[in-house]
């Protein structure tokens, strides 16, 4: 999405919310910058183990209409508001049964009471471990926000933002985490323009709703099993921003694919997604360590016919990769002779790109990182990679010792700052000196993310040609079928 689309989207959110109430404030999140949407990428844990164990369902599919989304953990101080009715609930009984907001409420852990002060009206209540706030109506929603020490009454400078359905602030240990407890759909309006630009194709935006509801029922019971919750609403799930980056587009592309999740085997799919793949997905046993689901194989994002003409070779050899790295081929996520939005135009840069450090802040970065000094830096060698060439291990060989970095998201964090954008890499050595050090170090990659699963550019560059997305879905997870939650 785009600060253009942004802006008139909050035009609109600030329109309806005054609409709604006049004392509901409008949250004060400025718009995220488009180049930090599609960064995020859908990851799967990582696992030593060899057999990946699909989570089992708390409940079957077809009977899950909710999903419990962590908002805020273990916070101290939280200011709410709520636009519309509200019924008011503590240790499951009804507190109110019908309650309107005036103003804004701040929200104390005192041992394991709740208290809320509305810091307008001066009206206070306690209660004991938890308290859950339910709209009565469908067009009424909340705002939730962390306070900021000194301001006790405003929004001003307060990350805050809106959400549909119910929204419980929970005791633990002292602390108040906030849950939004949502509508299955509502959620997934709330993921798809936070996870793709809204100007992206409709096909790709539709494949990235599938993709978002699946991520409901394949990850629902496997994380955060100590949390009141099942999902969070950050990049360690799939982002939710609840009603704020809401629009057409991608309510539209929610509600063309509703109740459809990604399958396989009749169970719910691992459906992971990245930013770029750069022109080569990888299979998931490369980046987690797990064993290859069938279909997360790797596979070159790119027609057949193009496969030929590319002459792609084995990424996995050093040769045949630095060669790959320094074209420019003719991917679905390759955007130069693509008709696609101006929107997705941050993302050309992703499909090859170049980190430079000088040697000495490397080994300033490297140390931070790692936590061990390996003196001056003498090489810096991959020592494996995926079918894509993705980077499995690397060694780093310094003056005083050598460090092996495994794992794809361990070697991107570990050898710069910020992360490198992929680990489909090679490192080149510039300037060496008389005694054969470099003086920099040049990274020479492409795509971004671990690239697995659905290409989201790619998506966008297939759409643009002309497939839906049941072809898009296809080809990123073969062998996978697509059902209603109601089939299940
Ligand atoms: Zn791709």
């Amino acid at each position: 999405m785009n600060r253009a689309h942004l802006s008139a989207v909050a035009t609109l959110v600030a329109i309806f919310m005054s609409f709604l109430s006049s004392c509901t404030p409008v949250s004060k999140e400025k718009s995220r910058p488009i180049q930090e949407i599609i960064i995020s990428e859908m990851r799967m844990e990582d696992t030593d183990e060899k057999e990946v164990t699909e989570p089992e369902p708390l409940i079957p599919p077809s009977l899950r209409t909710t999903v419990r989304v962590g908002i805020l953990d273990e916070e101290n101080d939280i200011l709410f508001s709520f636009s519309g009715f509200y019924s008011i609930h503590s240790r499951g009984r009804q507190i109110f049964s019908r309650k309107r907001s005036l103003g804004i409420w701040r929200v104390t852990a005192q041992g394991s009471a709740i208290v809320l002060d509305n810091t307008t009206t001066g009206e206070r209540f306690t209660t004991e471990d938890d308290v859950v706030f339910r709209p009565l109506y469908d067009d009424s929603f909340a705002t939730v926000g962390r306070a900021v020490s000194g301001q006790n009454t405003g929004w001003e400078n307060t990350r805050s933002r809106s959400y549909r359905g119910n929204i419980e602030f929970i005791s633990i240990s002292g602390r108040i985490t906030v849950v939004n407890d949502v509508d299955i759909e509502d959620y997934v309006y709330g993921v798809v323009p936070s996870e793709m630009p809204s100007g992206a194709p409709m096909e790709a935006l539709k494949a990235q709703a599938i993709l978002a509801r699946t991520n409901v029922f394949s990850k629902v019971g496997a994380k955060f099993r100590n949390k009141p919750y099942s999902l969070s609403s950050d990049v360690y799930s799939q982002v939710y921003t609840g009603i704020d980056h809401r629009n057409d587009r991608t309510d539209l592309a929610t509600d063309l694919t509703k109740g459809l999740i990604l399958t396989y085997d009749g169970r719910p799919a691992e459906a992971l997604f990245h930013s770029t793949c750069g022109g080569h997905t990888e299979g998931n046993d490369v980046i987690w360590g797990s064993s290859r689901l069938p279909y997360l194989q790797p596979k070159p994002c790119c027609s057949p016919e193009k496969i030929t003409a590319q002459n792609i070779g084995d990424l996995s050899r050093e040769a045949d990769f630095r060669r790959w790295i320094d074209s420019r081929p003719d991917s679905y996520c390759n955007l130069d002779n693509k008709n696609v939005s101006s929107h997705l135009d941050f993302a050309r840069k992703f499909y090859r790109w170049e980190v430079r450090h000088r040697r000495r802040d490397l080994e300033r970065i490297i140390r931070s990182t790692t936590g061990t000094d390996i003196g001056e830096i003498k090489d810096i060698i991959v020592t494996g990679r995926g079918t894509s060439g993705k980077a499995k291990a690397v060694r780093v060989e310094g003056s005083k010792r050598s460090i092996t970095i495994n794992r794809e998201l361990n070697i991107r964090r570990q050898l710069s700052r910020p992360p490198l954008y992929s680990g489909n890499f090679y490192v080149q050595k510039l300037n060496m000196d008389n005694r054969g050090y470099a003086e920099t170090f040049v990274f020479k990659g492409a795509g971004f993310g671990h690239g697995t699963g659905m290409c989201q550019v790619g998506a966008a560059g297939k759409a643009s040609m002309g497939k839906n997305f049941r072809e898009i879905i296809e080809f990123y997870f073969p062998g996978t079928k697509i059902m209603t939650v109601g089939e299940m």
